[in-house]
């Protein structure tokens, strides 16, 4: 079993679920006491935060690039960043290490393609849904995307900073996400990408009139599946 490196705390809500799920998928694959190695890197994201909204971006990729020579030191035969926004400075980060770093819009389309679709709505922070970085990698992953419009993209910006990541669970934001989806499946979604490492702890598949791609727990079958390659 390979060793995964995961460069987590963005935020520390989603980056536990990444924990368990890593686990659960290495049980389910190999039974018994089976456990995943792994190896985990967690920054304080106060501090990645601030230097997003001051579009200190490459100053957040010294410290993620950092982060994953720590792990490729500790042993990481491959590095995750938990989280979709900072995939912003993936091209930082992958040519700090030598190790691969698994990028996770390319495993989420992957996902959707496996699952026979090509147009999908787009959901995550306004980084995510309105920048190239993202959603040019889906596109260039063969995906159509689409996004909620300036009000439904502010909404579902200000839930993910406000709430889910400091670990509230609002019923209101939920039902408020379940209108924006309903609106992108309206306009021809086949599927959804929940984009953000959060929202699948306030979205599931039955606030969905269509399949939702929820992206921490595709990475984390993609870091188990490449982990348990022969
Ligand atoms: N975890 C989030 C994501 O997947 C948002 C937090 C961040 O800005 O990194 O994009």
């Amino acid at each position: 079993m390979r060793t995964v490196g995961l460069i987590g705390g963005m935020s520390w809500e989603s980056t536990a679920e990444y924990y368990r799920l890593l686990n659960e998928f290495t049980r389910d694959r190999l039974g018994g006491l089976h456990s995943a190695k792994c190896v985990l890197y967690s920054v304080d994201f106060a501090e990645i935060e601030q230097l997003q909204v001051q579009d200190r971006w490459t100053e957040a990729g010294d410290i993620l690039a950092a982060a994953a020579q720590s792990l490729e030191r500790a042993g990481a035969d491959m590095v995750l960043m938990c989280t979709n926004t900072m995939h912003k400075v993936a091209d930082q980060v992958d040519s700090a290490v030598s190790v691969p770093l698994l990028h996770l819009a390319d495993a989420t389309a992957d996902a959707v393609r496996a699952a026979g679709m090509r147009r999908v709505g787009l959901l995550g922070t306004a980084f995510t849904m309105e920048q190239d970085f993202y959603r040019g990698r889906l596109e260039a992953g063969g995906l159509d995307v689409h996004v909620p419009d300036a009000e439904g993209r502010a909404l579902v910006h200000r839930v993910i900073y406000e709430e889910l990541c400091l670990g509230m669970v609002r019923e209101d934001s939920r039902v408020a996400y379940r209108s924006i989806i309903k609106d992108l499946v309206a306009a021809g979604a086949e599927g959804v990408v929940l984009g953000c490492t959060e929202i699948e702890l306030l979205i599931g598949a039955q606030d969905s009139p269509v399949p939702v791609f929820p992206t921490a727990r595709i990475h984390a079958k993609a870091a188990v599946d490449a982990a348990l390659a022969p």
